[in-house]
């Protein structure tokens, strides 16, 4: 039954049971009426008769005196008659008028009769005519002749009332009895009803409150369960010494599947998580999501650190499992940062606070899995400092550039450089770019980074022009830049500032750019394009595959990534990576560049294979910008 239902039917049964309770009142009323008119009318009945007994009586008595009389006329005998004389009038009178109509109709036919006998009696007491006392008697019996026929009809109409109320009675006892039982199986409806809705509203309640404390994606507890348990765990942790951990994990790279895949994808992914969490651990531990993709594990009595790491690495263990989402494989990973109570945090806030300093630590130092200790808070800090100082690097230009040249595979002739930038930071000395620009990227530093960075490469390359040398180069742009559709106008900018043709800058992207955005990143590279600018595909192959965009996009190259490149002279695999990639280039009509090449064989591997420009060590190291021409020169001598 629905709720609806049950109120509706509710209402019907207190309706009906109102009716009812009032049908059984009303019956109750009519039969205490029916009742009192009863006995009213048997009360009037017994009084009615009892006077016509008594006028029976005065007759009876009268009658008696007269024979006394005729018998022997007397002194005792004249006397009783004398007082009987006009005794049964009053009665007859009181019946005349207050008595039933037919009774008040004989008793008006009766009066004149008892008239006349009395005056008979009286003319028998003054003894005038003996003759009249006979005539009295006669009279006598007549009268009582009429009375007692009026008592026996009195008496049967009496009965047949009586008989009337009785059937009136039994009729009203079974109306009573049907009506009673009536309600009484609405009662039993209206109960049932009832508690059929208590049971609901019981459940719906239970309902309200698991909303209240669970994800509804993933069905896991939320932050507020996770709270709640936290401050009892904690609370028996500190009083019972059985020390507790919290885990917070976090995945990496998820946004990326999110926005590649879609939200639908990115949902299921999470789901899929949140089993393996709940799978890896102990029935008595809580695991709640507190967001996005980062969850949490509470560890009651998990006893140490060691015991803590363990759950960690078993539940990356259940993570590093494959997961195949709509036909897509795909591979996650994740961060997990460990805090303990009581030894380094004192309550639930702090709990979380330092599993979460601990989780950032894991995945900075990409280490997996991270135990909070106070030295983390501080390279927590030192990483909020290098964030500022890299700010304050970008604004001083502490940052510069080293150039690595890029040849053609078939003759050696240098086409070009790649900008490459450096950090020379006061204290800590050069400080590589694979440390300083994911930290750019996470703090919205990368958009002037790279800006900074066109704007020095261009002012070199115009250097470089001046000089006679007409070297293109290649710039490494961050992925947050294709998403602001302002940036091309502010490349536009800087080529024109340094009065060079376009086409000797190219732009190095990532399809993780691509891929996160794509309907923005399409418009900003079309912006690009338009301007003449180059653009170049970086790492291909190493993100998901965009390679349904190379379609629609007007990209000039593609850079095989390194990983490829290095060892692909003695791995197999690597072998036949690069020759799809450099097929699949020519077949889109682009230019391949392979990074990497560390020495002879893979430059031959690689011309033989059809690529077109190579860059690595074996080439030359990224180089300083005064270096560059001289490089060049002596090269050019050397191919001369
Ligand atoms: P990338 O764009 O793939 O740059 C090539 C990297 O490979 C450079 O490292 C380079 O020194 C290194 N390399 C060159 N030849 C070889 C070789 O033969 N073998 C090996 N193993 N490595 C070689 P670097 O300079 O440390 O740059 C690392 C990454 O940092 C770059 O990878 C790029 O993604 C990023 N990066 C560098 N400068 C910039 C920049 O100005 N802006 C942005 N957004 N990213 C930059
Ligand atoms: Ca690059
Ligand atoms: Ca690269």
């Amino acid at each position: 039954m629905k709720f609806g239902e049950g109120r509706a039917t509710a209402r019907v049964a207190t309706v009906g049971l109102t009716a009812g309770l009032l049908v059984l009142a009303g019956l109750a009323l009519w039969s205490s009426v029916d009742a009192r008119a009863t006995t009213a009318h048997v009360r009037q009945v017994n009084e009615t008769s009892e006077r016509w007994s008594r006028v029976l009586e005065h007759i009876t008595v009268s009658d008696n005196a007269l024979r006394d009389l005729q018998v022997a006329r007397t002194e005792q005998t004249v006397q009783p008659l004398a007082n009987s004389l006009g005794s049964a009038r009053a009665e007859l009178e009181w019946l005349r008028t207050e008595a039933t109509p037919s009774d008040a109709a004989v008793a008006t036919r009766l009066l004149p009769l008892y008239d006349q006998t009395t005056d008979l009696l009286r003319k028998v007491v003054a003894g005038t005519d003996p003759l009249q006392a006979d005539q009295a008697g006669l009279a006598h019996s007549s009268l009582r002749r009429q009375i007692t026929a009026a008592i026996s009809a009195k008496r049967l109409d009496n009965n047949e009332y009586l008989r009337a109320a009785d059937e009136r009675n039994a009729r009203l006892r079974i109306a009573q009895i049907v009506v009673f039982v009536l309600d009484a199986a609405l009662v039993a409806v209206f109960g049932m009803v009832l508690l059929g809705q208590r049971r609901m509203i019981l459940r719906q309640a239970a309902k309200n409150e698991h909303e209240a404390h669970h994800d509804a994606l993933t069905g896991l507890a939320n932050r507020t369960l996770l709270a709640r348990r936290m401050e009892v765990a904690v609370d028996k942790a500190r009083k019972k010494d059985e020390p507790l951990a919290l885990l917070i994990v976090d995945l990496d790279r998820f946004k990326e599947v999110n926005d590649s895949l879609g939200h639908h994808t990115g949902d299921l992914l999470l789901r899929q998580v949140a089993n393996r969490l709940s799978w890896a651990v102990r029935d008595t531990d809580l695991v709640a999501r507190l967001g996005g993709d980062e969850f949490a594990v509470l560890l009651p009595g998990v006893g140490s650190a060691e015991n803590a790491t363990m759950v960690a690495e078993k539940i990356l263990q259940a993570l590093a499992m494959p997961v195949t989402l709509e036909g897509l494989e795909l591979e996650i990973a994740g961060s997990v940062g460990v805090a303990l109570c009581p030894a380094d945090s004192g309550d639930g806030h702090e709990l979380l606070r330092h599993a979460d300093i601990a989780m950032y630590a894991a995945k900075r130092e990409k280490s997996g899995v991270a135990v909070y200790d106070a030295r983390l808070h501080e390279r927590g800090a030192a990483h909020l400092t290098a964030v500022t100082e890299l700010r304050h690097a970008i604004d001083r230009g502490e940052l510069f550039l080293q150039y690595q040249p890029k040849a053609l595979a078939n003759t050696g002739a240098v086409c070009g450089v790649e900008a490459l930038a450096r950090w020379q930071h006061p204290t800590r000395g050069l400080v590589r770019p694979d440390e300083f620009i994911p930290i750019a990227e996470e703090n919205g530093l990368i958009e002037p980074l790279t800006r900074y960075v066109i704007d020095a490469a261009l002012r070199q390359c115009r250097t470089w022009s001046d000089a006679g040398w007409e070297v293109p180069v290649s710039v490494n742009v961050g992925a947050a830049c294709l998403h602001h559709t302002e940036f091309p106008g502010d490349v536009a900018d800087l080529i024109k500032r340094h009065g060079l043709p376009a086409r000797l800058l190219t732009l190095e992207i990532t399809e993780s750019a691509i891929i996160s955005d794509p309907e923005r990143a399409v418009e900003v590279l079309r912006g690009l394009t338009d301007l003449g600018v180059r653009l170049s595909i970086d790492d291909f192959g190493t993100g998901y595959s965009s390679i349904s965009y190379l379609r629609s996009m007007r990209v000039h190259e593609m850079k095989l990534d390194r990983s490829f490149v290095t060892h692909m002279c003695t791995d197999a695999g690597d072998s036949a990576i690069v020759h799809a990639l450099v097929a699949l280039a020519r077949n889109f009509g682009l230019q391949a560049v392979a990074e990497g090449v560390e020495d002879q064989d893979t430059w031959t591997a690689l011309a033989e294979a059809g690529c077109d420009v190579v860059q690595g060590y074996f080439l030359s190291e990224p180089l300083p910008a005064e270096e560059v021409v001289s490089w060049l020169g002596d090269r050019a001598a050397a191919h001369a």
